[in-house]
């Protein structure tokens, strides 16, 4: 059966005011074209690339998802294995990363911002580095941006106690500019060692900083996100597996671009299939 243009339109702010929901903000309005075919109800079909997605104007949400093999849960953690590796990050931020001089940053912060979350998470965000509020308090995403991260995380289902969040840089670029090549360089070692220690099943890279560093590219992060990436721990020559590794957008510019959140909810989706996680209804 033909489908109307209402119907495409009914469809399309269903979608927008199911991600409202589930992300606790907000979107704008829905840009709306009857002409393209993005109906309610085609979650079987291909997916087109990313370039095809973002041109549409409307939110991917109901775009099929190709995630590859399932992962399954990991086998719970020994009691003394879990304290040694809450002991191996106590003793890397307490140790080196607190008192930490490798790079000019370390003459600006406030506090460093080890990051924070559960040392057996299956999932590990990743943003680029601290912002105003994390150098006062000393942790990661408790701003603004943190608080819709807090959402992003409830609507997959889970709390920020379930996941680990950190960042590039341990700390706060003056005016939160983008992280600098030597610093980094210098910061690099940290975060490579955490997520050798957590080893999640899966890692999000939050914005364009993030995941060009972790995906060592150039590439734009319209580009990088909604498919996804190997992340090798100690760089490509690393003996471990490599580790998926999904970019999407971060925060802070999905609140300056709320129609991007539609992307983004659909990047996190296919991180929750991969992971084999209940999804959400559809309203
Ligand atoms: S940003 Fe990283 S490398 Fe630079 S001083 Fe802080 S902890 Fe050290």
């Amino acid at each position: 059966m033909a489908v109307r243009p209402d119907d495409e339109l009914r469809g399309a702010l269903a979608r927008s005011l199911e991600i409202d929901l589930l992300l606790g903000v907000r979107t704008a309005p829905l840009s709306f074209n009857p002409r393209l075919p993005a109906p309610v109800g085609r979650r079987s079909r291909p997916a087109a690339p990313p370039a095809a997605r973002s041109a549409s104007g409307v939110p991917p949400a109901a775009a099929p998802i190709d995630v590859g093999s399932i992962l399954a849960p990991p086998t719970p953690l020994a009691p003394e294995e879990l304290a040694a590796r809450k002991e191996a990050l106590r003793a890397l931020d307490e140790g080196q990363v607190k008192g930490c001089t490798k790079c000019k940053l370390c003459q600006t912060r406030t506090k460093t911002v080890f990051g924070q979350g559960n040392p057996r998470a299956r999932i590990v965000f990743v943003g680029e580095a601290p912002g105003h509020d994390e150098d006062i308090q000393g942790l990661a995403f408790v701003g603004r941006a943190g608080q819709l991260l807090t959402k992003m995380i409830e609507a997959m289902g889970l709390t920020r106690d379930e996941v680990f969040i950190c960042n590039i840089l341990k700390c706060r670029p003056p005016n939160n500019r983008d992280p600098a090549p030597d610093e980094i360089s210098a910061c690099w070692p940290y975060l490579d060692e955490q997520l050798r220690i957590i080893h999640p099943q899966v890692i999000v890279a939050l914005g364009r900083p993030a995941a060009q560093t972790l995906l060592r590219t150039t590439e734009s992060i319209g580009r990088l996100r909604g498919q996804w990436h190997d992340y090798h721990i100690g760089g490509p020559a690393g003996a471990d597996a490599p580790i998926p590794l999904m970019p999407t957008y971060h925060p802070a510019y999905l609140l300056r671009n709320p129609p991007d959140k539609g992307k983004a909810w659909s990047d996190l989706k296919q991180v929750m299939q991969k992971l084999g996680l209940k999804m959400p209804a559809s309203k």
